[in-house]
Formats: structure tokens, C-alpha cells, sequence
């Protein structure tokens, strides 16, 4: 999943408690109840002629909470339950496969997160697949992507996924130390990483990529660098590497708050961000290209993420499941929070709108600049014919300061980020907010 964030607070320094990762914009805390209507509303009006349509699925199930998890996952539900969950799931993209907002639309890309989507048992994916498809076929999607944890995972499960018409699998490996795996609550070990990626690779996905984390509880300096090497080793065709932080509703803050403790027991944000330097400068050393703040590709003209590309472009994006974010038209909403009250939604007929928020177009404009920002250059051009705005002017103060500080280079095409200004890009972000959202923390 990974779209729920915004940060409070990073530095050079400790990793405190709060979010660095910046998902969305306007903030979360800005969405409200009474823009619902606004959703249903954006729902029955044709398409714009240009936007491509994307479908989310939230598979909100794993074996185990991982301790630095913020996610909405279960690790308590029973099989009549997942069941039940998939029904809903169904019924909501019929709900919206009967609305005008799709105009004839079919998919441009669909992606499986959690959660652990590879948790549910190949029968369950398929008929959840398949109830997917018939409401709205993926025959025309370009990029079908799927997350999955290691150690739930089978040669047989593995090819059902694949059949499903997966062109990504991600697999959330994060490390490859048995020790820091277990101290961090994951679920998988890592015997079971080389017997997950063989399956995947004789099954001949066209994408595979491997998730790390860079500042897990108890990392070292040399246990990074041999995460980097085995990751390089096993040559997949993608990377992502995310820095870890600490945000509040996560069972680590929780521990921190017992004990009195204001800092993580993690490493510090600077040796974070010198370990993903490290990973990004051995992974192109290997051949790998850095395509983004979080991830490293060895063939861009093959390998693409798409589903960031377009979101991040403005596409419409259904998102379904349990508290699943979805952007139509302009209009952001959030699902329902809730398993029960989702599930029991779903059975009455009502698409489960909990909050939502259409931005002005000065937002909007706001939102694609640091998202884009995020893939370490923008196209001044792109900014000018979508929305008449030349952000060489409308950004000029803060764009001057951070080409000062070293961070980005401002040209006549647009701007370029250093790889160290890439690399705390999140940090460097809420100076384009508006005012009125600058201060805001995570809700
Ligand atoms: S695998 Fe861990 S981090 Fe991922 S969603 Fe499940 S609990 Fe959260």
C-alpha cells in the first residue's frame, strides 16, 4: 500500500516518532465527512476525455503486524471472514463499473497491496480476480502489480498469481537477517527469500522487485551492505528502497511511549540517507538507474511504475477495499475504516465513502509538483500547458534556497535534483504547501 502519510518532523539527527513519507496533498486532515457527497457526486458525471483509469485493491491481511507497520491490516481474521471481505471487495467494483464517471474506460493498471494480498490462498485470489475483471476486464491494462511477503508464498500460489496476469511482484523482503527480520516483526525468514524469488523467477514474471528497508532496528553498517550485494546478486529487474520512520499509530511508538523514549531505535536520518546512497551507487555501478527517490530500475526502457507514474499525473484511481484512498475527477475519497462497517456498506448498495476532499486547481497543481518532485526532476513544459503556471516564477523563492543549499538545479526545461537532494526529498517538500497546510501533522 504506502499512501497514507505526511511528515511531521525529519532531521540530520534521531529518528523521533512522526511521518516523513509524503503520499498525498492537500493533507489528510483537510479530507472531511461532509465532501463525501462531492465523491458520489464526481461518480455520475462522464470521464474527462484524456484520464487513464487505474483500480487499487486493498488486501488488508497479514500473518503478523510488523512493529514499524501504519498500515489498516488484520492479523485476526478467519477464512469465512477473508470471504466474506472478497464479496464486499467484488460488490464495490460493480458499484463503480455501473457508474457514468467510467465512460467505457478499462484499466490502464491495476495493483494488489496490503497488507499481504499474497496471504489469501490461490482460490480466493482467483475468484476475487475474476469477480474484478468481469465488472471491469484488464485485457488493455499496461501494468498489473502485486505485493507479496516471502514466506507466504508456494510454487503453486505463485503460479495462480501469475495466471491472474501479473506483470509486477513485489516482494517485501526489507532484509536479509534473520535477527533484524524478527526484531522488527516480520513474518518471513530468510530462507524463505532465495526459495520465493527461484519460484518467481523460473515462473518468468516480467517484473520482479525486491522492497528494502535501510534503518531497521539493530542494522549495521556491514549487514547493509550485504543486504545490497545479495539484492544485486539475485539481479532483480527493479528496487525499492524505502528509509524507515517511525509514525505514530505504529506498535514501536507505542513501545517508545511506555518506556518514555522521544527517539527510535534506529539509525539516524543522515546514516539512513548515506545507506541508500550506498545501495543506489552500487546498484548503478551493477547497471541499475535511479528513476526516483525510493528505487533503482535495470532497464528503464522496459521496466516502468506505471501506477506512480500516473497517479502522480492526476489519472483517476478506484481504490477498493477497507479504508482504500481513490481520486476521481479531481475529487480524493477514502473508504470506510472499518472491516465490518465496509463489509455491511457493500451489502446494502453504498459505495463506503468515509471522507473526501476536492482541491482547487491551485492544489491540484501543488499536489503533481511534489509528487513529481519525488522522481527527482520536473518538466517546467509539462506545468505550463496543463495548468498555465510557470513554476520557475510561482516557486522562484524556494526554488533559489534549494539550488543554493545544493539540493536541485533549476534550468530552462525544468528542475534536477542531486542525489543527496533526492535522497531527503520528502523533507524538502512542505515549503511548496500552501500556507494553510504547512503546519499540519499526521492524522
Ligand atoms: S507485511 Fe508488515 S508492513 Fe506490510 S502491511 Fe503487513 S504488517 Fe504492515
Amino acid at each position: 500500500m504506502g499512501e497514507i502519510l505526511e511528515k511531521t518532523g525529519c532531521s540530520d539527527e534521531e529518528t523521533t516518532a512522526g511521518s516523513y513519507f509524503v503520499s498525498n496533498y492537500p493533507p489528510y486532515s483537510f479530507w472531511n465527512r461532509e465532501a463525501a457527497a462531492d465523491a458520489q457526486a464526481v461518480l455520475n458525471r462522464p470521464p474527462a476525455i484524456d484520464s487513464p483509469l487505474g483500480v487499487y485493491i486493498h488486501i488488508p491481511f497479514c500473518r503478523k503486524r510488523c512493529h514499524f507497520c501504519y498500515f489498516k491490516v488484520y492479523t485476526d481474521k478467519n477464512a469465512d471472514e477473508v470471504e466474506r471481505y472478497i464479496d464486499a471487495a467484488i460488490q464495490e467494483i460493480e458499484l463503480y463499473a455501473a457508474k457514468p464517471f467510467i465512460g467505457g474506460r478499462k484499466p490502464s493498471f491495476v495493483y494488489f497491496g496490503g497488507g499481504t494480498p499474497s496471504y489469501i490462498s490461490s482460490k480466493q485470489l482467483t475468484r476475487l480476480a475474476e469477480g474484478m475483471k468481469r465488472a471491469l476486464p484488464w485485457d488493455q491494462a499496461q501494468e498489473v502489480a502485486f505485493e507479496c511477503e516471502p514466506g507466504t508464498i508456494t510454487e503453486g500460489k505463485l503460479q495462480a498469481i501469475k495466471d491472474l496476469g501479473i506483470t509486477r511482484i513485489s516482494l517485501g523482503i526489507e532484509n536479509f537477517d534473520d535477527e533484524i527480520l524478527k526484531a522488527n516483526g516480520r513474518a518471513h525468514l530468510s530462507r524463505e527469500i532465495d526459495r520465493c524469488y527461484d519460484f518467481a523467477r523460473s515462473i518468468g514474471f516480467q517484473q520482479i522487485n525486491i522492497d528494502l528497508i535501510a534503518g531497521m532496528v539493530g542494522e549495521t553498517p556491514e549487514n547493509w551492505k550485504e543486504c545490497v550485494r545479495r539484492t544485486i546478486a539475485m539481479s532483480p529487474e527493479s528496487v525499492t528502497v524505502y528509509q524507515m520512520e517511525v509514525p505514530y499509530n505504529t506498535t514501536m511508538f507505542k513501545e517508545m511511549k511506555v518506556f518514555g523514549a522521544s527517539v527510535a531505535p534506529v539509525a539516524t536520518w543522515k546514516t539512513k540517507r548515506e545507506w541508500v546512497a550506498y545501495a543506489f551507487s552500487e546498484m548503478e555501478k551493477a547497471g541499475y538507474t535511479v528513476g526516483s527517490a525510493y528505487t533503482a530500475v535495470k532497464d528503464p526502457a522496459k521496466t516502468k511504475f506505471l501506477y506512480r507514474d500516473m497517479l502522480w499525473a492526476g489519472a483517476d484511481m478506484i481504490g477498493l477495499g477497507v479504508a482504500s484512498f481513490s481520486h476521481i475527477q479531481g475529487t480524493h475519497f477514502q473508504n470506510d475504516t472499518e472491516f465490518d462497517s465496509y463489509c455491511n456498506a457493500m451489502s446494502t448498495g453504498e459505495l463506503p465513502v468515509y471522507r473526501a476532499l476536492t482541491p482547487s486547481n491551485e492544489e491540484r497543481m501543488i499536489r503533481e509538483f511534489i509528487l513529481q518532485m519525488k522522481l527527482g526532476r520536473v518538466r517546467r513544459a509539462y506545468f505550463q500547458e496543463k495548468y498555465g503556471v510557470d513554476i520557475h516564477q510561482r516557486f522562484a523563492d524556494d526554488l533559489a534556497v534549494l539550488q543554493q543549499q545544493g539540493h536541485l538545479t533549476v534550468t530552462d526545461e525544468g528542475l534536477q535534483y542531486s542525489r543527496d537532494g533526492l535522497l531527503q526529498v520528502d523533507s524538502l517538500l512542505h515549503r511548496f504547501f500552501l500556507p494553510r497546510h504547512q503546519a499540519v501533522g499526521a492524522k
